[in-house]
């Protein structure tokens, strides 16, 4: 078992290896959170829109949340594991390595207790680059850092709204990254980003402008 403290600051150059043996029990009594960086791509591999990627998939149909079957499973766990592997979310790229943000852009580190009848096993022969890598998560990184920023500033801005004001509602329409891309670019009349990242970026400016909208007209 690698030594990584509890939480702490680390750089990514610290020990951290975990060997999955895919026994797929961390994928029960979690709460797998998501974005919408994250629901756009596992809408895009189910086929789907975001939008009926959510109503159907996500908790209460908020997006926020993956749902669970009754017997509180992730609805994405299938006899072979995971059925939405390459499209999943960050929590499940990374664990059992947790990972949190500072206010000051400090990334903490965690080792997270894996199910006591897990079939992992730590290791001493990498690094958390090496396994933020091999995960391919630091895009989902990225965009979960975005959207943090994001929420922090619209927290000021929401807050100050009196209830009912429609800006709050628009702002939730806009949290569908796919809708909010479609709706502007066929209004600028230039052709979608086709890449995610750009995707991202796109969506992060256009979450940013409607706040600064929402903040003229106070
Ligand atoms: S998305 Fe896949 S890896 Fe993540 S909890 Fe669900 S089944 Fe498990």
């Amino acid at each position: 078992m690698t030594n990584l403290p509890a939480q702490h600051a680390a750089a990514r150059t610290e020990p951290f290896a975990f060997r999955c043996a895919a026994c797929s029990r961390c994928c029960h009594h979690k709460i797998i959170q998501t974005n919408p960086y994250e629901i756009a791509q596992l809408a895009a591999l189910k086929g789907v829109t975001a939008r009926a990627f959510r109503e159907r998939w996500t908790e209460g149909g908020a997006g926020t949340a993956l749902a669970r079957t009754e017997a509180d499973v992730c609805v994405f766990l299938g006899e072979q594991g995971c059925t939405v592997h390459p499209a999943r979310p960050l929590v499940c790229r990374l664990y059992p390595l947790g990972r949190r943000r500072a206010g000051d852009g400090t990334e903490h580190w965690l080792q997270l207790d894996p199910h006591p009848l897990s079939g992992g096993t730590f290791g001493g022969d990498g690094t958390i680059a090496d396994y933020v890598e091999a995960q391919q998560a630091q895009p989902f990184i990225a965009a979960a850092d975005a959207y943090a920023e994001w929420v922090n500033a619209a927290r000021d801005v929401l807050g100050q709204l009196p209830d009912g004001d429609a800006g709050g509602a628009a702002v939730f329409e806009l949290l569908d990254l796919d809708a909010a891309i479609a709706a502007h670019c066929a209004q600028a009349g230039v052709a979608e980003p086709g890449e995610p990242a750009k995707r991202l970026d796109m969506h992060i400016a256009l979450l940013y402008a409607e706040l600064n909208k929402l903040n003229q007209q106070e």
